[in-house]
């Protein structure tokens, strides 16, 4: 397990949930990963002690994403993290992570919370991905995080899965767009994910969640994780534009 050594990851939203299962992942393979985050500065900070601790590197960068200057922010704090302990601004994964869920009907949606998801889940990682064209090294990885949502119907999250149906579409073009440098872009679409929310503390709830699944379990920030380990690694190099169905099976039907 050291497929990334030398390599440099930035993984948005990893200071809980899903990404800071993609991040403890991505340092295990020996990556020096950036841990962002928007206001958890001690979730970040546990997760780069933890990355440390198993024998990792990590450094944590803060930027609220969805605000005037949010790019520029996580890239200055980026920049000068892989600077000081490479001497380089290179970056070879890219994970686009963070996300917020809606929860709200179609009739109850306003124009704010419409506007707050797509600046988010859609615009954040359009710009993320244009300010890390100058960082990527030949042959880097980016990984988008969407949602099973673009696949399976749910009347509470239109606009959520909106945002992520938007997100899919950077794999497809940034990918035909990046290969000449041998860049590749892809989708992971998770179910329904542990993510340390209060409703995985109800058993009866993730017993209802976890029938979701064709496995009949709810999925663990790992399984996400080692998915996108394997598309950040050298293994991977023939994918790119994909959609990768990784809830466990919830898009059967
Ligand atoms: P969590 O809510 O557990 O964690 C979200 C992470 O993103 C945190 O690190 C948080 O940092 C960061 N974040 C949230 N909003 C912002 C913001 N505006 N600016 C910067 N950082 C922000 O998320 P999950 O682990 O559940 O989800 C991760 C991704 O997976 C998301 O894109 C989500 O849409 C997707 N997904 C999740 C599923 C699930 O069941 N969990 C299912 C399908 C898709 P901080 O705490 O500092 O705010």
């Amino acid at each position: 397990m050291s497929k990334l050594v030398g390599k440099t990851a930035l993984v948005t939203g990893s200071s809980r949930g899903i990404g800071r299962g993609i991040a403890v992942r991505l340092a295990r393979e020996g990556a020096l990963v950036a841990v962002h985050y928007a206001v958890g500065q001690d979730a970040a900070e546990d997760v780069v002690a933890a990355i440390e601790k198993d024998g990792g590197r990590a450094f944590a960068v803060q930027a609220e994403l969805g605000v005037p200057g949010d790019v520029h922010q996580l890239f200055l704090g980026l920049e000068q993290g892989l600077k000081e302990r490479t001497g380089s601004t290179e970056l070879n994964v890219l994970v686009n992570n963070a996300g917020v869920m809606g929860g709200v009907s179609a009739q109850d949606t306003t124009s704010e919370q419409f506007d707050r998801l797509f600046a988010v889940n859609a615009k954040a990682p359009f710009f993320i991905i244009q300010r890390a064209l100058a960082l990527l090294a030949p042959g880097s990885r980016i990984v988008n995080i969407s949602s099973g949502l673009t696949r399976f119907a749910n009347p509470d999250e239109i606009a959520y899965a909106m945002s992520k149906g938007a997100v899919e579409q950077l794999a497809l073009h940034f990918a035909k767009f990046l290969a000449p440098r041998g860049i590749t872009v892809n989708s992971v679409a998770p179910g329904i994910t542990r993510n340390g929310s209060p409703v995985f503390d109800i058993p009866q709830a993730v017993e209802q969640m976890a029938q979701m699944s064709a496995f009949g379990r709810v999925g663990e920030p790992q399984d996400i994780a080692d998915v996108v380990a394997f598309l950040a690694s050298d293994d991977a190099r023939w994918i790119t534009g994909a959609f990768i169905d990784a809830s466990g099976g919830t898009l059967l039907g």
